[in-house]
């Protein structure tokens, strides 16, 4: 069957091959049939060897698609059934999952070094023990959550990673009040869903902050009240909150020098949410009298700061109540002969998310 591998990390293209076979199916197990993905900022991020991760890899961790096959011990899947690909399994059982912190649960990382692919040349492993640019993949069935009738392939992907993250840390975790001024640095699809909980929330005013012209433009779209480049932060902040601050600022980018500006137009007493994932050898400061003084809150957000499933389900009741819109954040669509385009729509900014389709 045919998948997008990375050889080496480092490398800025994928393969596409046809000699790849999904492997580990048994008990426990389903195989799926992926027939959406989308191309997450943290599958370049693994690429370039910013996120660690094995090579050579199948990338894609953000995938919807149908069941084929279920193994034995499997219960509440049958094959033919719609799924997302959930990259981040809650077990259920351990402390982080008792406290209904699934999104800390660290029993899908188990599996992180087993290859979920080969080739002839060898082993191949799936990026964060998924690997979604493919046609076929075997997951843990914790992985594999139904989705309803009406909700597409495409849109069911997003919701498996980005759209979970970004709703996520603005009602989840910084749990953004009603009135409020918010800020969200970087604008791809991830932040784009950050704005979107925003306004779910109730927000009064959210300025959108990114270095790319369409990604500001978009950002307008999905209910930024204005959009600035990075230089106009400090303007912005001048103009929307006396100078004072922001309630909330969400930093979406995974850098400490982002991390930092946004450390700063966060007003005394307010929220920064960490949304972005980025590199362990790049650092944060922030000295102890700051921090002890402006009583700022450092909020991180993992993949939605909250009970992973439910993330979903509400995912799914705001897009279908027309409150928030998942269609208009899919502004590419490519073959998965074309993913290095996608991976260059992605480095420019040109797309919010490209969807793969198989
Ligand atoms: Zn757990
Ligand atoms: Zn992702």
């Amino acid at each position: 069957m045919r998948a997008a591998v990375l050889h080496e990390t480092g490398q800025e293209k994928l393969e596409v091959l046809d000699d790849v076979e999904a492997v580990g199916f048994g008990p426990g197990k389903v195989r799926l049939r992926i027939r959406a993905t989308g191309l997450c900022h943290s599958d370049v991020s693994a690429m370039s060897g910013i996120l660690p991760q094995p090579a050579p890899f199948v990338p894609g961790h953000e995938g919807a698609g149908e069941v084929i096959d279920v193994g034995d011990g499997v219960s509440g899947l049958s094959s033919g059934d719609r799924v997302l690909v959930c990259w981040l399994p809650a077990c259920g059982a351990c402390p982080s999952c008792k406290r209904g912190q699934t999104q800390l649960c660290l029993a899908g990382f188990m599996n992180a070094g087993t290859p979920n692919f080969k080739r002839p040349g060898g082993d191949v492993f799936g990026f964060a023990g998924t690997g979604t640019f493919t046609e076929e993949v075997v997951v843990g069935a914790g992985c594999a959550v139904p989705i309803p009738d009406d909700v597409p392939f495409e849109i069911a992907a997003l919701i498996g990673c980005g759209v979970t993250t970004g709703l996520g840390a603005a009602i989840n975790t910084a749990e953004v009040e009603a009135g409020s001024s918010v800020a969200v640095i970087g604008c791809g699809g991830v932040g784009i869903s950050t704005i979107q909980g925003a306004r779910v929330q109730g927000a009064a005013q959210i300025v959108a902050v990114d270095p790319v012209a369409p990604r500001r433009e978009a950002a307008l779209r999905f209910g930024a009240t204005e959009a600035v480049a990075p230089e106009g932060l400090a303007d912005a902040k001048q103009r929307v909150t006396g100078g004072e601050g922001f309630d909330y600022v969400f930093e979406v980018v995974g850098k400490s020098a982002t991390a930092r500006t946004a450390y700063e137009h966060t007003r005394r007493g307010g929220t920064l949410c960490v949304v972005g994932a980025g590199a362990t050898d790049d650092h944060f400061q922030v000295n102890m009298f700051e921090l002890f003084f402006d009583e700022k809150r450092i909020l991180p957000s993992m993949y939605g700061g909250g009970d992973v499933l439910r993330s979903y389900e509400r995912a799914i009741a705001l897009w279908r109540a027309g409150r928030i819109d998942l269609e208009s954040m899919i502004t590419h669509r490519v073959r998965l002969e074309e993913v290095n385009d996608a991976l260059d729509q992605m480095r420019t900014g040109e797309s919010l998310r490209t969807c793969i389709e198989l």
